[in-house]
């Protein structure tokens, strides 16, 4: 068994904190410091290491500077080192200090550290860049299928249509304006915003140090200037600052140097922990999940394993993960931000046309319009975060819940689908999908789950049984050629996540032992090995009344008659018990809309995380939809809960969930 480090960033908020004449290590007489002094203080050093930065970074944006870091040696041929400030001095570009203030040189290398980081994510945008000036096609709205292959010789590996697009709609403006193509990336782009934060990592214990106090705080000391522009090193001075670590960083984990955010009052500490966990085995896996990124549904995920002849054998129960929403709360938000972006547009093209600007009114609108705007981003983005982190916890909880002791997923880089990209950003965004498969990465190798990503090609579009091509369809009675249904002419008809879902998992299984791992970790497949999926017997025996004709669905299910619904007065077990007269139900009935009274907790033993669930919805046939009991969109999501199985890991082994009943 081999052992990884994980490393996870925990937000904190600084908490009582003392200013020290001295040093740590020979501290004089401490005064108490208030918060809001702090936070002063700390926005001090903030904007000091900004300007810095910002000043760095606007005296190297050329294509000359550029070209110079792109090629990683320095002037006399060494390699630059990998550290950005190191390669930044290297080079000879160091931050200039204003005349007349005093400031540390370990400050100047967090603001060279800020200026590296900017750089070399322009490095990447500059190379998608270049790539599609050099391939530019004669219509930039549609692309033939030869600009495609042009271009795609010419792009950085990994490079998705999202970036393609955006970049080409950027010089495609550029060229309108201009009436050419840019020469340069510097002339297309002007040098980005430097964040308002100070990377302490790029520092030493001359500036910062951390100490975990106990299970639950940890120390953190830093200079900091006492006034705005320290003349002298007598304006800095050592704070000491207990920080109150979360539930989330394990009393073990080794603490990393933080990153210092203030914002609105508060300081905020972006605080690394290591934790080593023991890596999950790529191969010998009997029972894994196929996951696929659905067309209906956000994650659609089986339950396979391997069968007799190198076949694999699927669970006909579809595991699934709607959001839809979240999704249209999304739409919505997007929808919104694009009006606001197109009045912030035309209130700037006025303020440029006109010689004295705008009156106070519209620049008091276009303000108002610009703040809006952000919030409306941060919105976008923290509401994507927190779906994609919700998606990946509960597919992690399903692999527990089925003993799979691996998760088969799409590999995401080679997803290139140019015409069908609309489809999927309705539901969920590239940057979205990212994080989630990033998310599921970290939650599965923190709980032992391997993560696995297999190739994407062919995935929805074959057959699971016997590999010829599928037919979409609208519905399994409704042959109109449409995305939601797959069939095919071997008698396979199913919902098309659900097929997709099953190929992935093949295709995992089939190809475990040739499972590998890049340096950064990330396991994956690479080979596209498809065998022959067949569906598991179904344990339950079938009731007598149903025509046992053909297993496979053809048709949906017809609706039962419905006898008219008996209206009840409230639902508690309060007015259950005072309802004496009435016979208790013998089978299950349809329980009115509202909440349940019955809440049962999945935990996870040996930790002390709990879900709650609320069942919010009718019991069906195979399916249950469950909402989960909280604040924030958990009240949109649909998903299959996690059923207790009788399996190689099932019972109360560590690493499964237990459902306990409370009535
Ligand atoms: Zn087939």
């Amino acid at each position: 068994m081999t052992t990884v480090t994980l490393t996870a960033t925990a937000t904190c908020t600084a908490g009582a904190a003392e200013v020290v004449s001295g040093t740590p290590e020979k501290p004089g007489l401490p005064q108490p410091v208030n918060r809001r002094m702090l936070a002063e203080r700390a926005g001090f050093l903030t904007t000091l290491v900004q300007q810095l930065a910002s000043w760095l970074l606007a005296s190297v944006w050329t294509d000359q500077h550029l070209d110079q870091l792109a090629s990683g040696v320095d002037a006399e041929g060494r390699r630059l080192p990998s550290k950005g400030w190191m390669a930044l001095r290297r080079l000879g570009w160091i931050p200039l200090i204003p005349a007349g203030l005093r400031v540390p040189d370990r400050v100047l290398r967090a603001a060279g550290e800020e200026t590296a980081r900017a750089l070399r994510l322009a490095l990447h945008r500059r190379a998608v860049t270049t790539a599609i000036v050099a391939s530019w096609p004669a219509d930039p709205r549609r692309r033939t299928t030869d600009d495609w292959v042009l271009l795609r010789r010419h792009l950085p590996a990994g490079t998705d249509n999202a970036t393609i697009r955006n970049r080409t709609r950027q010089i495609a403006s550029f060229a309108a304006r201009h009436g050419r193509l840019p020469d340069g990336f510097t002339e297309l782009e002007t040098p980005p915003t430097i964040p308002a934060q100070v990377l302490l990592a790029a520092a030493d214990r001359q500036l910062v140090r951390v100490e975990r106090l106990d299970g639950n705080r940890a120390r953190v000391w830093v200079q900091l200037p006492t006034v705005p522009a320290p003349a002298s090193y007598r304006d800095w001075a050592w704070h000491d600052i207990i920080v109150p670590l979360p539930p989330t960083v394990a009393p073990t984990a080794k603490l990393c140097t933080p990153t210092l955010r203030p914002r609105d009052g508060k300081v905020r500490l972006d605080l690394p922990f290591d934790t080593t966990v023991e890596a999950a085995p790529l191969a010998g896996h009997t029972r894994a999940i196929g996951a696929d990124w659905g067309y209906n549904t956000l994650l659609t995920a089986v339950v396979a394993e391997p069968g007799p002849d190198g076949t694999v054998v699927c669970s006909g129960r579809a595991l699934r993960f709607d959001a839809a929403g979240v999704s249209r709360k999304l739409d919505r938000l997007r929808a919104h931000r694009e009006t606001l972006k197109t009045k912030i547009t035309h209130l700037e093209r006025l303020a440029a046309g006109r010689h004295s600007g705008l009156d106070p009114a519209s620049t008091a609108k276009l303000d108002l319009l610009r703040e809006e705007h952000q919030r409306v981003c941060a919105r976008i983005r923290n509401l994507g975060r927190a779906l994609a982190w919700s998606g990946a916890r509960w597919l992690i909880d399903q692999a527990h819940a089925a003993g799979a002791t691996v998760v088969y997923l799409e590999d995401l880089t080679c997803m290139e689908a140019p015409g069908s990209s609309k489809a999927w950003n309705r539901r969920l965004s590239n940057a979205t999908r990212g994080v989630l498969a990033d998310a599921v990465r970290h939650l599965g190798m923190r709980e032992q789950v391997a993560v696995v990503t297999v190739p994407a090609r062919g995935t929805s579009s074959g057959c699971p049984r016997c590999g010829n091509r599928l037919r979409h369809v609208q519905a399994p009675d409704n042959h109109k050629p449409a995305n939601p249904w797959a069939l095919c002419a071997c008698g396979h008809s199913a919902d098309r996540d659900f097929s997709a879902a099953q190929r992935i998992a093949a295709r995992g299984l089939a190809g475990q032992h040739r499972t590998t791992r890049n340096r950064a970790g990330q396991a994956s497949v690479r080979q596209t090995v498809d065998v022959p999926v067949q569906r598991a017997k179904t344990p339950t025996p079938r009731p007598a009344m149903r025509p046992a004709a053909s297993r496979d669905k053809q048709r949906p299910t017809p609706s039962r008659p419905r006898r008219p619904a008996r209206r009840t007065q409230g639902f508690s077990p309060a007015a259950l018990a005072t309802a004496g007269s009435r016979p208790a139900p013998t089978r299950a009935v349809q329980r009115p809309a509202g909440r349940t009274p019955q809440n049962p907790t999945v935990q996870v033993p040996g930790t002390t995380r709990s879900h709650t669930f609320s069942s919010n919805h009718t019991r069906t046939r195979h399916r249950v939809r469950w909402a989960v009991l909280g604040r924030g969109f958990h009240h949109h999501v649909n998903s299959t809960p996690l059923l207790q199985r009788a399996g190689p890991h099932g019972g109360e082994t560590p690493g499964t969930h237990r459902i306990a009943q409370e009535n």
